[in-house]
């Protein structure tokens, strides 16, 4: 069976205490997961080495940048490398989350080296696609995400796109309150997984996990993580709330 994750992306909310209690409400919890069951973090960097002590001792549950450089290192202020993330033992990095595209000009081209730098360092990229509301509504959603991929990911061998994860996030469904219907999430996922397939072949299409995001919550992810091919969920605001959160891990596939 795929990998099935639920991820919490904090974004840039609550203060380290208000963090470090969240963690502790969630982790309390003792969710025993199965092998095949993931659960990630994504938290702001300065928390990044104090939340990984705090989770590290638990299997199954990591956690994750929310971005990192293009670049290796150097004279770029503000900035935070790969290779700085993998000396503090961070395994996973969200990638092209929509609002980086959006507010700050990232770019399919630019993404490819951000993935590329991630797995140079051992990190797992948690790739984000997904198409604004315009694209949707003149039908052409499917055409957008694969040319996400295409620019971003398709310069990969197999072997190192099987370590991938892929996050599709409709634009118009993040933070929004509204959700894709099962129907469009199922049939969204199905398509990434095809453009996986034509090139590199059903095996490793199969292997990797896609998950949804977009106002996912307690009361929609049994739903959502139902259908075939979504593989849990990467979760903004819900993921700040203990019990919507749990509710949201309990709901990944068995
Ligand atoms: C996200 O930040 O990736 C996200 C999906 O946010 P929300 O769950 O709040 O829509």
């Amino acid at each position: 069976m795929r990998k099935q994750i639920a991820a919490a992306n904090w974004k840039m909310n609550l203060t380290y205490q208000q963090g470090e209690k969240l963690l502790d409400e969630i982790l309390i919890e003792k969710i025993a997961l199965s092998p095949h069951q993931q659960v990630i973090f994504a938290v702001p960097f300065p928390y990044l080495i104090m939340a990984n002590s705090e989770v590290a001792e638990e299997s199954g549950y990591a956690i994750a940048a929310q971005n990192c450089s293009d670049k290796k290192n150097g004279a770029y202020t503000g900035e935070v490398s790969a290779e700085m993330l993998q000396s503090i033992h961070i395994h996973y990095c969200i990638i092209g989350h929509s609002e980086r595209r959006e507010y700050y000009l990232e770019n399919n081209k630019l993404l490819a080296e951000k993935i590329n730098i991630c797995l140079q360092h051992s990190i797992t990229p948690v790739f984000c696609c997904g198409e604004p509301l315009r694209i949707r509504e003149e039908g052409n959603e499917n055409a957008f995400v694969q040319q996400q991929l295409q620019e971003s990911l398709f310069h990969l061998t197999a072997e190192q796109l099987k370590t991938i994860i892929i996050a599709y996030e409709p634009i118009w469904a993040i933070g929004t309150g509204k959700t894709a219907s099962t129907e469009q999430a199922q049939e969204m996922h199905r398509h990434l997984r095809s453009v996986l397939a034509d090139k590199y072949g059903n095996e490793v299409a199969d292997e990797i996990p896609i998950l949804y995001g977009g106002s996912v919550k307690a009361n929609n992810a049994n739903e959502l993580f139902g259908c075939p091919d979504v593989d849990g969920g990467l979760v903004g605001g819900a993921s700040l709330v203990a019990k919507e959160f749990v509710a949201i891990i309990k709901a990944l596939k068995k």
